[in-house]
């Protein structure tokens, strides 16, 4: 049986590919993280079956409880709002925290990591259109964070995440997509992602994922487009 689920990731996979192309990218270098917030485990082992491997949570009590109950190898992101206080939670449950924005918060992270014997893949997050109120180091104190997060031994600091605001016209956003590349290149260069020339950029939701491949995404976060609209 061909699930809605598996349809709407075929279909995705097949545009991330079509803009990958046209950018002149390897499709390959473009991972798709399943937004699973508020999906119900059963939905999520249907994109397991149809070959999904990545997923993205929001929320950390959600979380833990799906990630107990889902079955099948599967790698888990975080994609929220992270608390200092849930930095515990964060380190022992996902594979990769795409939302480190602050000096304190990656601090929680890697003693955390160093206490379960681990190192932790991480993102920093940037506010790269320096909207008030949003979540993300302002572009211009980055890299006052990725130096002061070099010291951190249990952390691996692996490229830049971004969140622009919505728009009805995706083109509205590419600028910013571009930006934060731009800032992930100058940093990469300078040697804050560690040995090795690759980094990962988190940019590209639903709306708006084809542009943010074509600008440079290696992990696009797609939810509704998969699971269809939350409730
Ligand atoms: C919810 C969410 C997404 C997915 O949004 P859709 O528009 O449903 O694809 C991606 N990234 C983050 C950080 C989110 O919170």
């Amino acid at each position: 049986m061909i699930t809605d689920i598996q349809h709407n990731l075929d279909a995705i996979r097949g545009r991330i590919r079509q803009a990958a192309l046209r950018a002149g990218r390897d499709p390959l270098a473009v991972r798709l993280v399943a937004v699973s917030k508020k999906v119900e485990p059963l939905r999520i082992e249907q994109a397991v079956a149809a070959g999904q491997t990545v997923f993205g949570e929001n929320y950390m009590q959600e979380a833990r409880e799906k990630i107990s109950l889902v079955r099948g190898a599967v790698h888990w992101h975080f994609i929220g709002h992270l608390q200092s206080k849930k930095a515990k939670d964060a380190a022992l449950l996902f594979d990769l925290v795409h939302t480190v924005d602050r000096f304190k918060l990656a601090q929680a992270l890697d003693k955390h990591a160093c206490l379960a014997d681990r190192v932790l893949p991480v993102l920093v997050q940037v506010n790269v259109g320096g909207e008030a109120q949003k979540e993300g180091v302002a572009p211009e104190q980055a890299e006052e964070l990725l130096l002061a997060m070099q010291h951190f031994t249990n952390l691996q600091v692996a490229g830049l995440m971004t969140m622009p605001p919505y728009v009805s016209d995706p083109e509205e956003v590419r600028p910013l997509f571009r930006k934060l590349r731009e800032m992930a290149e100058g940093f990469a260069a300078r040697g804050y992602f560690g040995p090795g020339q690759g980094f990962e950029l988190s940019m590209g939701m639903s709306g708006d994922f084809e542009v943010a491949v074509e600008e440079g995404a290696t992990l696009v976060r797609v939810g509704t487009a998969l699971f269809g609209p939350r409730l």
